[in-house]
């Protein structure tokens, strides 16, 4: 049999703070690299799981895996996302806390398959009974629809999730799920109306043109061919081998069904609309506005969205404001009425996905605060994006990633501590990087970046994206992780253009071109094009555009502060929840499997805080184990504990370290548990097995 010792060299340790060298970054990744290579593609920092995507089918996610992992301790079994499942669920059984995963990393990384195989773990390991299976089915069949709609093949991934979801699975006494909901964030609109190369649009398009039955297309006034919609043409790739959207229609309907749709007609009238709107086309008369000179568009989208044809008509081609209570209607040029187009689709796109979410939860039997259940969350939302440009979805994004930073740095420290005080340890302080400082620059009121960009959006007159940019220079000039280019000294200032700014994240340094800051954070949709679909006898639509919005006098919310309160929102759902942690990596930008790139992964580990994390849960001790597991393993090394020990645990594991050596400093014992400070010690002590 190989030793303990020469396996360690092969497949290197199943947990971080196992490594002598801890705070060595090139350690960590070698660490990585050799499970890796062996396909183990978990690995534990304490009680965070590190996944790295394998790009290739392994045979651990199978029935028997489950059983292999349903109640066993954390440490007798390999790192798996089944532990960390089992884990949470046990918490949640035997201390009935609410519990949270929250699964990050960058696009690719696998986030939303751990997602799927937990939910797949509770569905096949959880008790049973006729209502939980229709609910574990309603559960489950929530992915392939909302992925019909929320996600598309990027450059990074062949089915990215363009939306941040949350998803509460409820749990009776008996441990059984019996309910759930969805909450959805910043679905990445832009996209309905254009792709950026190599990429497409939402899968439902596709699914819908591929496999949508002839009289269902005909109905909807669709040819099959992609390339006849101007929304599809964009990233020049329609047609993905990776991708079967005839199948994948086929898994979308039966999910669809399940969830007891019955409007499914409805629904795929809007997606069909979205594509005649794209191709509405306009030409300029002869003082330059805007004439629609697609008729066999509106006439469609007139019957599709249950409106009439020629207000529609009207609606794209002008532009309605109240002023002093009277109405002012003015003609739109070419290229406003192209903006006003592609701003209702979006609109329509945007607002029927949030609408689809709510649907899928009342299929799914919530019961708000019931004292009789308890909740499981898992938290799937992408990860710090650094691009070669970035803008303001990315900054959305980023300042996301920064709030969940915060909210780990404090749990995870606040959890150490709590275990020290609990086991009667001293407690050691640790020195962290506290990210507070650059939420608060993001978010403060007044003089944070979004209410500035706010109140430039705000302004009427001359506001703009330059603007907003100046106006953060002053307010913010001298913040440690704020820079622009007319802030920097002479060296850095070439780095930066006159129209970005640069945060120093938590991760890293990012630099975010204002360009479309205003216009997307205020994200308007003209006043006539609100009124017809106000009047829309489309039942969905007619859910989507209330009327209360043409006579609600506070304008609405913009895109960044709605944000902002949602983060809040889920920041307070996630504090009153147990937390564990998953963070994906991604091994290579060529979606191939066995390729380990170290420089991408090197990013990551630097954007996922993963060194840091570590020396948080190394501070103190490497190791920790309950006196009853620690004397249950290791009791062999020692005569007077072998072959039983009829004390206590605890006086137990006295004697056998002693045997065995240990030195005051390498050790502390606790009221439940030993704490080991090295891994050598315990190294050495797991070699005395061997021999
Ligand atoms: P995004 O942020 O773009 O939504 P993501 O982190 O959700 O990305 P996934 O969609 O979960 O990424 O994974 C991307 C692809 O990687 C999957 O489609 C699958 O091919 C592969 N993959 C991920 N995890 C695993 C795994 N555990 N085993 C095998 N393949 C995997
Ligand atoms: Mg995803």
């Amino acid at each position: 049999m190989e030793s303990a010792l020469t396996a360690r060299d092969r497949v290197g340790v199943q947990d971080f703070v196992l490594l002598e060298n801890f705070t060595s970054e090139a350690a960590f990744i070698e660490n990585l690299r050799k499970r890796f290579k062996e396909n183990l593609i978990y690995t534990y920092i304490g009680s965070v799981l590190v996944s790295v995507n394998p790009y290739k089918e392994l045979e651990i996610y199978t029935k028997q895996n489950m059983e292999r992992y349903r109640g066993v301790s954390f440490y007798e079994v390999s790192p798996h996302l089944y532990a960390i499942a089992d884990n949470s669920y046990r918490s949640l059984r035997t201390e009935r806390k609410d519990q949270c995963i929250l699964i990050s990393g960058e696009s690719g990384a696998g986030k939303t398959e751990a997602t799927k195989k937990i939910l797949q773990y509770y569905a096949v390991t959880c008790p049973a009974s006729q209502q939980v299976e229709t609910v574990k089915d309603r559960l489950l069949q929530s992915n392939p629809v909302l992925e019909a709609f929320g996600n598309a093949k990027t450059l990074r991934n062949d089915n990215s999730s363009r939306f941040g979801k949350y998803m509460d699975v409820q749990f009776d006494y008996r441990g059984a799920p019996v309910g759930g909901h969805i909450l959805n964030y910043l679905l990445e609109k832009s996209r309905v109306v254009h792709q950026n190369h190599g990429e497409r649009n939402f899968h439902i398009f596709y699914q819908l043109l591929e496999g949508g039955e002839e009289d269902l297309l005909r109905r909807l006034g669709l040819e099959k061919n992609p390339q006849q919609y101007h929304y599809l043409v964009k990233g020049h790739c329609a047609r993905v081998s990776s991708i079967n959207d005839k199948n994948e229609w086929k898994i979308m309907r039966r999910a669809l069904s399940v969830i007891s749709f019955n409007d499914s007609e409805d629904l795929l009238s809007i997606v069909a609309s979205v594509l005649h709107l794209g191709n509405v086309q306009f030409a300029a008369d002869e003082q330059g506005n805007a004439q629609v000179t697609t008729e066999n568009q509106i006439k469609y989208l007139a019957r599709l969205l249950a409106v009439d044809g020629s207000v529609l008509r009207d609606a794209l081609i002008h532009k309605k404001i109240i002023a002093k209570g009277e109405e002012l209607v003015s003609p739109l040029n070419l290229e406003q009425a192209a903006y006003a187009r592609d701003a209702l689709a979006k609109a329509i796109y945007g607002r029927t996905f949030s609408w689809l979410v709510n649907k899928v939860n009342k299929s799914l039997a919530y019961k708000a605060s019931d004292p009789l259940t308890t909740v499981l969350g898992l938290l799937d939302i992408y990860g710090f994006e650094v691009f070669q440009h970035n803008s303001f979805e990315q900054f959305c994004i980023n300042y996301c990633n920064e709030k969940l930073q915060q909210l780990f740095i404090e749990l995870t420290l606040k959890s150490e501590q709590e275990e020290y005080e609990s086991e009667g340890i001293a407690w050691e302080p640790v020195q962290y990087f506290n990210n507070k400082i650059i939420c608060d620059l993001v978010e403060e009121k007044f003089k944070g970046i979004i209410s500035i960009l706010d109140e430039e959006c705000l302004r009427p007159g001359d506001a703009t994206d330059m603007t907003f940019l100046e106006k953060l220079e002053e307010t913010v000039k001298n913040h440690p992780h704020f820079l622009t280019h007319k802030l920097a000294d002479q060296k850095t200032r070439k780095s930066l253009g006159r129209e970005e700014f640069r945060l120093s994240h938590y991760a890293g340094d990012v630099t975010y071109s204002v360009a479309g800051f205003l216009d997307k954070n205020n994200d308007l949709l003209f006043r006539n094009l609100k009124e017809t679909m106000c009047n829309s006898e489309n039942p969905i639509i007619n859910q989507c555009f209330d009327r209360t919005e043409l006579t609600d006098k506070k304008r609405p919310e913009t895109a960044a502060t709605q944000f902002k309160n949602s983060l809040s929102k889920l920041m307070e759902i996630l504090m009153s929840k147990e937390p564990s942690y998953i963070r994906c990596m991604k091994p290579n930008d060529a979606k191939q499997a066995d390729r380990f790139d170290e420089v991408l992964i090197r990013h990551q580990v630097k954007y996922l805080g993963l060194m840091e994390n570590l020396r948080v849960r190394r501070a103190g001790f490497a190791y920790r184990r309950k006196y009853e597991v620690f004397l249950q393993r290791y009791k062999s090394l020692c005569p007077e504990t072998w072959p039983t020990w009829d004390g206590r645990p605890y006086d137990g594991v006295a004697v056998l370290v002693k045997h065995l050596g240990y030195k005051p400093e390498e050790y502390k014992m606790g009221r439940t548990k030993i704490f080991i400070r090295f891994p050598k010690t315990l190294f050495a002590t797991e070699d005395a097995l061997e021999v």
